[in-house]
């Protein structure tokens, strides 16, 4: 049984003032894993005014100096992969397959970072005048449960690169992920003070994240509803905000498609992360007369699919993090039942011999419409619904139908023919035959699925403030 109860701040291992704990329980077996003990408001100031002080010399540090920071945090990340792999695998359920990606991703977003800082301009000449990009100041950076070391390592990367200061809030059911998160960094050993970790609450230490004057920018991910609590906050001090919120991608399989390759694909993109992806592609859209070739392959191809210990290397789908999050996607396959879907695979219940964890079964709606809740809504986990449409406008229509507009998918034969339709969905990103992820490509939302960008260049400007130093001619 572990007891973590100690933050991160100006570069020691503090016990928080905050008295009350969280328990730590495997979303595998339900047994309790141990507990966190949470920080408090007093302890979101402290970890504010120690990184306020940092900024004072860390925005002035040259690229060398931060390209050196960001190397060695790397370093350190990479002499502990399998930690990262099996702490994320036992704490919330990620399979060994995502978990294994996922580090992989961290370690090439400091490359990204690296190579950012080697090539961009911080100091440009647009007319008559010298821009100054300079950075914004103290960083809150406020992130949800699934992947959360990821999103630690890509926003405190870009800070670093901005020469900015942070002050980090994980969700209180990653405590062990970020354990060994603040390991790594103290063994980078920088400069104290520019990354401060408070395990906590979010209405406590997010809450005074979005408050505090001293926070000039937050980057948050997570819901669109915290995500709007937020920036109705953050606008009282004027923070600028970058969010990145939930999805409901669609992925379009136009007529032409080899269906061989595009139905496992939409699979993996449906049940990524055990569905809790805001990228997961959750409707299916399909050309009516292929419906029932796609149905018969989507039954062939998921029978393969492993559903169970996220430990077991071959697993596909493993468990949802908690118990409420079971209960939720569960409620949402009643409403499709309710709503007159029907299931071609999977249903209510957890799956045989899988009692004990939050195992939902990976679940497939046919006979669903744009305008069912299953369709509408965010449901977290690894529930997909099949849509039809008779021509390629029509699609694009259903597709773009949609509050969100994070992510969305394309599969056709004819490479110019998807990027033709991918240039018409309102998504801040569309994968054309194929899933990838490029760190050096804005990520984000259209509509409600955010506010802003992040990675690459236009990321990084999400740090920056512009000064523009202008003088008669
Ligand atoms: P959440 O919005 O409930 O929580 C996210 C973070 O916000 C947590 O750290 C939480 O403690 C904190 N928080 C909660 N209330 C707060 C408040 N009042 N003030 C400040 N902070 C507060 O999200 P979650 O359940 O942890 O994660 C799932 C959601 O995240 C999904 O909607 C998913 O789509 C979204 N998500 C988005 C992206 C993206 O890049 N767009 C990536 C991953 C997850």
């Amino acid at each position: 049984m572990k007891t973590i109860d100690k933050i991160y701040i100006n570069g020691e291992f503090v016990t928080p003032k905050g008295t009350e704990y969280f328990n730590l329980i495997s979303p595998t077996t339900n047994e309790k894993l141990g507990k966190v003990r949470l920080g408090n408001t007093e302890d979101t100031q402290n970890a504010i005014e120690a990184a306020k002080n940092a900024f004072k010399t860390f925005s002035k540090t040259t690229a060398s100096e931060r390209i050196q920071h960001l190397k060695n945090i790397k370093s350190s990340i990479e002499k502990r992969k399998t930690d990262f792999v099996n702490i994320m695998v036992e704490e919330y359920g990620g399979t060994f397959q995502f978990a294994s990606v996922s580090y992989e991703y961290m370690l090439k977003g400091f490359d990204s970072a690296i190579n950012l800082l080697n090539s961009y301009d911080f100091i440009k000449t647009m007319g008559q005048s010298e821009v100054q990009m300079t950075p914004i100041g103290v960083v809150g950076i406020i992130i949800p449960w699934n992947s959360s070391n990821g999103f630690i390592s890509s926003k405190l990367a870009t800070a670093i690169v901005a020469g900015c200061t942070t002050v980090i809030k994980p969700s209180e059911m990653s405590a062990q992920q970020t354990q060994l998160m603040i390991k790594c960094l103290h063994d980078a050993q920088l400069p104290k003070g520019i990354v401060n970790i408070v395990n906590g609450l979010g209405e406590v230490v997010g809450a005074e994240i979005s408050r505090n004057p001293d926070i000039a920018k937050i980057s948050f991910t997570g819901s669109t509803n915290v995500g709007k609590i937020i920036a109705k906050e953050a606008v009282n001090t004027m923070k600028r905000v970058t969010l990145e919120l939930g999805g409901k991608s669609p992925n379009i399989i136009l007529d032409d498609a080899d269906l061989s390759k595009a139905i496992p694909l939409a699979l993996g993109a449906a049940f990524m992360n055990n569905g809790q992806a805001c990228i997961a592609g959750t409707r299916l859209l399909i050309p009516e007369d292929r419906l029932d070739e796609v149905k018969l392959l989507i039954k062939e191809t998921a029978s393969n699919f492993i559903v169970g210990d996220p430990k077991n290397p071959n697993t596909a789908v493993g468990p949802m993090v908690s118990e409420k999050q079971y209960n939720r996607v569960q409620d949402y396959i009643q409403i499709g039942i309710n709503e007159g879907a029907e299931i071609l695979i999977g249903g209510l219940g957890k799956p045989e011999g899988l009692e004990n964890g939050n195992f939902v079964k990976p679940t497939i709606f046919t006979n669903v419409n744009n305008q069912m809740r299953i369709a509408k809504e965010e449901i977290f986990g690894p529930v997909l619904s099949i849509i039809t449409y008779k021509t390629e406008e029509e699609a694009i229509e259903i597709a773009n139908d949609t509050t969100y507009g994070l992510q969305a998918y394309v599969s056709s034969s004819d490479s110019k023919r998807a990027y033709n339709v991918a240039s018409q969905i309102n998504a801040g990103r569309v994968q054309v035959n194929g899933i990838s992820h490029d760190p050096m490509a804005p990520f984000g939302g259209f509509k409600q699925s955010g506010i802003g960008r992040e990675f690459g260049t236009i990321g990084l400007e999400a740090y920056l403030e512009p000064r523009a130093l202008i003088q008669p001619k």
